[in-house]
């Protein structure tokens, strides 16, 4: 046993010893940068240690400083207003931003400070894609659902790496196997974004993501579960009692918000377009499970009528919505429920093959993106914005590419805050679920620190986020560097 012990704390300080870098991130000065950042910040608990007693601290001979980071000379823009600020100064201490001020600010004597020139550059709030499937970028459908699980963990732990490292700081992962990712993201393990999880998304028999083959019918209530199930990525439940089980069971494991389907969807086999799902009791059994926890259901929804019966449930949140009638844009403005849209690209829908019953369902939801954008801002709707890419790994490449397309409908400034300050009020609704309590989305005193520094003005410019590559001159995360290419 203790032979066993030892074995495996060599295999991890091995592991965490030189050259294990995030494998799969982009070839090229990114990604040795980011690695670096990511080892070098590696495990979180060697930054910020837990402040010991002084004379603990004297007796060791070596006080841990608290790290500082202060940009100098730099235009905000703080993710709510619509304009860029004077030259400022901001200045991080751990992992909150503690100071922002236009005069200079004087750095604490007893730290360990680090100084980065702006040059007149824009600082801005990390981004926020508020509709992601982590898990699900990378495979095809087939190696997701019967491929290796360990593969499957490594391959999106190189995309959330590659996420980081386009600027998104943050995600909602809504639908998918990610608890074992954010653990690992979390731990320093990896680098990654903060992820908001909800776990497998629940459906019912035959409803959108349930992607068992015909030849597993009948399903019997507590037997066996399909492979979908069995790893995390959907789960079918069938009454609100079933429901009920399936929400306590992300809830169990860390969810901070629910997804339920409630109603048909493009990827899936069996769920037609036009189907509503779940029962309002139903519905009403997963809000429910989910606000005893202190949290919130979000719901995939295409239709006016699936709409309309989740509102009615207490559902707080309607994915994509893009069939939805002026009727029902004006109930969800009225009941202040959140409507999460996402410019899908039309290579999405190119990308199914012609004749399939999935290219038909596309070619039905397609019309109706520009249709919600527009009811959207007719009704002012508390809107979110979200990519969406599934199985379509060159596409996630496109992540900032996709929101600047939000400029068919929205000023670069109003996108921008979009995808940093309303995403963030969007996340806040997981309350005490939220697994990274503080602020964000926001360039504030006492908010946490994830930060871009943008060679340029993305208010006058927005195609400046769809080249982060090039553009994003230092990602933080957390207080920490993750990239700096004006470090020499
Ligand atoms: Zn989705």
């Amino acid at each position: 046993m203790r032979d066993n012990v030892r074995f495996l704390t060599a295999m991890v300080a091995l592991m965490l010893s030189a050259g294990c870098a995030p494998s799969g991130a982009p070839s090229g000065s990114d990604a040795g940068r980011a690695a670096t950042g990511a080892t070098t910040t590696t495990p979180a608990a060697t930054v910020s240690p837990p402040p010991a007693s002084p004379d603990a601290a004297t007796a060791a001979g070596a006080a841990p400083k608290v790290a500082v980071i202060l940009f100098r000379n730099v235009r905000i823009f703080d993710g709510k207003a619509e304009k860029l600020t004077d030259p400022s100064n901001v200045m991080v201490r751990g992992n909150i931003i503690e100071r922002v001020s236009s005069v200079s600010i004087q750095t604490p004597a007893d730290a360990n400070v680090t100084v980065i020139d702006g040059g007149g550059r824009t600082l801005m709030p990390g981004l926020i894609d508020a509709h992601v499937h982590q898990m699900l970028i990378r495979p095809t459908p087939a190696q997701a659902i019967a491929g290796d699980v360990g593969y499957n963990n490594i391959a999106a732990g190189a995309e959330a790496t590659d996420t980081l490292l386009r600027g998104f700081t943050t995600v909602r992962d809504v639908g998918g196997p990610t608890f074992g990712l954010k653990q690992a993201i979390d731990e320093g393990i990896i680098a990654g974004p903060r992820i908001f999880p909800s776990g497998a998304m629940i459906t019912i028999t035959g409803g959108h993501g349930d992607f068992r083959q015909l030849y597993e019918l009948p399903r019997t209530i507590g037997g066996t579960l399909s492979r979908a199930e069995q790893i995390g990525g959907s789960a079918v439940a069938d009454s609100p009692d079933e429901v009920r089980l399936r929400v306590r069971e992300q809830l169990m494991q860390g969810a901070s918000q629910i997804k339920l389907s409630a109603g048909g969807g493009v990827s899936s086999p069996h769920s037609p377009i036009d189907a509503s799902t779940f029962t309002e009791a139903e519905l009403r059994a997963a809000v429910e499970a989910a606000e005893n926890w202190g949290t919130y259901v979000t719901v995939h929804a295409f239709t006016p009528a699936a709409i309309q019966r989740a509102i009615a449930a207490g559902v707080r949140c309607i994915e994509h919505g893009f069939l939805m009638d002026e009727a029902t844009a004006k109930l969800i403005a009225e009941k202040g429920v959140w409507l999460s849209l996402q410019p899908l690209p039309d290579e999405l829908r190119q990308g199914l093959p012609v004749g399939s019953v999935q290219r038909a369902k596309a070619d039905e939801v397609w019309p109706g993106i520009a249709r919600a954008y527009e009811l959207a801002k007719k009704y002012k709707i508390k809107t979110a914005w979200g990519t969406d890419i599934l199985f379509a790994p060159a596409l996630a490449q496109q992540q900032g590419a996709i929101l600047a397309s939000l400029v068919r409908w929205y000023t670069p400034a109003e996108a921008l805050v979009m995808a940093t300050g309303t995403n963030a009020q969007l996340l806040a609704m997981s309350g005490k679920r939220n697994p990274y309590p503080g602020k964000l989305g926001v360039v504030e005193e006492g908010a946490l620190a994830d930060l871009l520094l943008v060679d340029g003005n993305p208010i006058a410019d927005i195609k400046l986020v769809a080249d982060p590559a090039k553009n994003f001159v230092v990602i933080m995360k957390d207080g920490k560097i993750y990239k700096n290419t004006l470090a020499h």
